[in-house]
């Protein structure tokens, strides 16, 4: 596990003056299991895909050790690997993977022009975006310090290693509420670091919480630092912060959660794609269609809810399947 900022991609204009163009029918943006997932499918479609990378190669997963819920690994495989297989997939079956950054787009016209390291103009018929989303780390030296060894953005990926240890959510939406809840099946005993008086999770996600035993929910706290010899063996905080009452609290935990958003990654995408208040790109429901004809979006940037590998692998056989529909009734 490691910790990797969004990517501050604000342009969203092409560069007019560049002069390396090139014309392609499909192009995938993001190489985690949704754009490899894409790729696979429109390669063996024979629309001869082009994939960018982006900077994380292989997406999310590159960042994490074990991955022993996705199907088809009956021994677990570490992320890196899995991601290796998948790109392997995607190019036995003529899928071209090219290292770059998309960097601006327009979508207001057809073709859709894509800049690529503000360099190269790439002109498709269809834009497969899988950009991923990011979780929100507090900041603390320490995340990075423990990454891999005690800390995690994802309950559901790690939860199993804490099997009947003590844990720590920071957190107090319905995110974290849900991580707790599911982490509390688990663990003996989830610690859930609210920074104000208050949640601001959903009624029901609450009551949830605040009626699980072995649930404790630690009001008005803020982390500070981690600490433990080879691994997260507790954490600092700061109850009250800034109050005549303020005060330093050590617990010992052996996993410390981060459960305060997700960043998705379509900066470069809102002024032509639709998005919620947060940033995730909406979809038509049950299709991976946008709001801009010929524009397709699957993963974690249009998946709020789910953020799995499995489930951005599906929406990307989803978009691939509905641009290759697309580009058939262009063509008729
Ligand atoms: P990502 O994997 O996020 O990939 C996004 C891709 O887009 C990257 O390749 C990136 O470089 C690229 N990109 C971004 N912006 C641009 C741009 N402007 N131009 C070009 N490319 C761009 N899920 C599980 O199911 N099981 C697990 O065990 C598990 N463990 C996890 C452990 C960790 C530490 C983390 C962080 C996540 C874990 N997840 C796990 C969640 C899983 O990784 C994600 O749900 C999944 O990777 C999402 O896939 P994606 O293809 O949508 O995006
Ligand atoms: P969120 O609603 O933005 O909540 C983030 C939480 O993290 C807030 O409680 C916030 O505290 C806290 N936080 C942010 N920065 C922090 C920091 N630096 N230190 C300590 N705490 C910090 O995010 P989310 O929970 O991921 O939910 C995102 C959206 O998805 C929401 O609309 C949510 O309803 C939805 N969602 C729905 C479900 C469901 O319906 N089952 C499940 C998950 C998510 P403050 O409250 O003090 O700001």
């Amino acid at each position: 596990m490691e910790i990797f900022k969004p990517l501050d991609l604000k342009k969203d204009q092409p560069n007019a003056d560049i002069e390396n163009v090139e014309n392609v029918r499909c192009l995938i943006i993001g190489s985690g299991p949704a754009g490899y997932t894409a790729a696979i499918y429109v390669s063996r479609a024979n629309l001869k895909p082009v994939l960018y990378t982006g900077l994380q190669m292989g997406g999310q997963l590159t960042t994490t050790t074990e991955v022993e819920n996705y199907p088809g690994y009956p021994d677990g495989v570490t992320g890196p690997e899995m991601m290796e297989d998948f790109k392997k997939q995607a190019e036995r079956f003529g899928a071209e993977i090219r290292f770059g950054i998309a960097t601006a787009v327009d979508f207001s016209v057809r073709p859709h022009k894509v800049t690529i390291d503000d360099s190269k103009l790439i002109q498709a018929d269809v834009v497969i975006i899988a950009t991923g989303a990011t979780a929100k780390y507090l900041g603390l030296e320490a995340e990075k310090r423990y990454a891999g060894m005690g800390v995690s953005a994802c309950a559901t990926c790690d939860g199993f290693f804490y099997r009947g240890k003590d844990v720590a959510v920071v957190g107090g939406g319905d995110t974290a509420a849900e991580e707790a809840t599911y982490l509390s099946g688990l663990c003996r005993k989830v610690y859930l670091i609210v920074r104000r008086d208050v949640l601001r999770a959903s009624k029901t996600m609450q009551n949830k919480v605040l009626n699980t035993p072995n649930i404790e929910v630690m009001w008005e706290h803020q982390a500070l630092d981690l600490f433990g010899e080879n691994g997260v063996e507790g954490v600092t905080l700061v109850k009250k912060m800034g109050s005549p009452q303020e005060e330093i609290v050590k617990l010992k935990i052996d996993g410390f959660f981060l459960a305060i958003g997700h960043t998705p990654n379509s900066d470069i995408f809102k002024k032509y794609i639709d998005t919620d208040p947060v940033g995730y790109i909406k979809t038509i429901p049950g299709t991976s269609k946008t709001n801009v004809p010929g524009v397709f979006a699957a993963g974690d940037v249009q998946d709020p809810q789910y953020r799995q590998a499995v489930t951005a692998a599906g929406s990307g056989c989803q978009a691939a399947i509905d641009a290759e529909r697309y580009l058939s009734e262009l063509h008729t």
